[in-house]
């Protein structure tokens, strides 16, 4: 479980960004995460809430998480196919020379501030 660690990130992230841009309190941050990511939402949520409410400027701070469907390209027929479906083995021609195009992602989308 590596959740803590990626909650400590994302604050960290989100408080040089609040920092730039002279905010005092973020009021919701919102993720993209991947499919096939490691992370698991309500882990990452429970860590959240409990990391957040420690740092004055993330009190109450909601997170939100986009879950980003994972897609695969083949590289043999260049077609690509969702990955959580078929795997490594493309749907179209049975090439396994596939890569993994985009579902991996753990990354901040927004921060949300009430004016
Ligand atoms: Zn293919």
């Amino acid at each position: 479980m590596h959740e803590l660690g990626i909650v400590f990130y994302i604050i960290r992230d989100v408080k040089k960004a609040a920092g730039e841009n002279g905010v005092e309190h973020v009021d919701g941050v919102v993720m993209n995460i991947g499919e096939v990511s490691t992370i698991i939402p309500d882990y990452l949520q429970d860590c959240w809430r409990w990391a957040a409410d420690k740092e004055p400027m993330l009190r109450g701070c909601e997170l939100k998480c986009n879950i980003i469907p994972a897609v695969t390209l083949c590289n043999a027929c260049g077609k690509e196919y969702p990955t959580v479906q078929y795997g490594k083995k493309c749907p179209h021609c049975g090439s396994e020379d596939t890569v993994l195009s985009c579902g991996n992602e753990v990354e901040i989308k927004e921060i949300e501030v009430k004016s």
